[in-house]
């Protein structure tokens, strides 16, 4: 039987590791769209942020402009120590360009081209939340060596896919990343020891793309039609009879990668007061 990979002991030890963030009384300085609902991404944000005492200093934007504004506005703002652009913003602005203005000892999401330049060379302190998260669970549970593993990311994305590619790498394991114009999926994914999936569409990893006994990790996060049910990418009832771990969605990389996220705050801190 597989061993489900659950993200609540995971977190709980991340938070516990936190604890000294309790008194330092750290804000964390999130921009959001005004229409948006942030897949109600916010709640579980408050909640983290109310364990850790952290305040969440929360800005709406409406024009771009005022998001430029407003990322330099905390950026210089002392009493802020990281910066997060809650998505989705509309399509037309250019999002890069707001981030890029985050300083990099601010940057909680680890996106910025520093940061993640730091991340290829193998010496970025801040890992962006959502890979940080993956390894978490995958030393959590030590299901498998990560050293010499065949692992396989499907989905190359600045957020997860490429950030998730370079960790396990400099992990030691052999990374094959996939993508929309990969070739025959099937024949490479059933050849891994380890798929980390994030797609973002519902029943994409079938019992067609995985070897007996492999380590699924399935970040996709899909919020179904009717808006109430969140499934991932991997085809649950036919992979996990075949596996030997897998995380399930919701209640795996999620809750963790908010987790991470708190602990880039901290990260962030510790550099602005070296
Ligand atoms: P994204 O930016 O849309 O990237 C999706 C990636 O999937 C792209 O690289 C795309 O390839 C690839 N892809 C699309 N169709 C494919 C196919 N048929 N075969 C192979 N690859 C394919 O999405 P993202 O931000 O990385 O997020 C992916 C999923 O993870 C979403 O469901 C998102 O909600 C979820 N997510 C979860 C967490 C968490 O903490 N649990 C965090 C972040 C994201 P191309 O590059 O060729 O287009």
């Amino acid at each position: 039987m597989a061993v489900i990979m659950k993200g609540k002991p995971v977190a709980d030890a991340i938070y516990e590791e936190l604890q000294p963030m309790k008194s330092l009384n750290l804000t964390l300085g999130v921009i959001k769209y005004k229409d948006s609902d942030a897949g109600g991404y916010l709640s579980g944000l408050s909640k983290a942020a109310e364990r850790l005492n952290v305040k969440l200093h929360i800005s709406e934007v409406e024009q771009f402009t005022q998001l430029t504004e407003k990322v330099i506005a905390l950026g210089d703002d002392p009493q802020i120590h990281g910066i997060l652009l809650l998505k989705p913003f509309p399509k037309e602005w250019n999002f890069r360009q707001a981030s890029d203005l985050i300083p990099p000892h601010k940057d909680v999401d680890a996106l910025h081209p520093v940061n993640l330049g730091l991340l290829a060379q193998g010496r970025g302190k801040l890992v962006p939340a959502t890979p940080q998260a993956v390894l978490s669970i995958l030393d959590f549970y030590n299901v498998l060596p990560l050293e010499g593993a065949n692992a396989l990311v499907i989905g190359r994305s600045e957020a997860v896919g490429l950030p998730m590619f370079l960790c396990l790498m400099q992990r030691n394991a052999t990374v094959t990343v996939a993508h929309s114009r990969t070739r025959d999926l099937p024949s490479l994914s059933s050849q891994a020891d380890l798929v980390v999936v994030a797609v973002g569409k519902p029943n994409f990893l079938t019992s067609d793309h995985v070897k007996q006994g492999a380590v699924i990790v399935d970040v996709g996060t899909n919020v179904l039609e009717d808006g109430n049910k969140v499934v991932g990418d991997v085809h649950r009832e036919q992979v996990e009879p075949l596996v030997s771990a897998i995380t399930p969605v919701p209640g795996g990389v999620g809750s963790v990668t908010t987790a991470c996220l708190f602990k880039n705050l901290f990260l962030c801190y510790q550099e602005q007061v070296r």
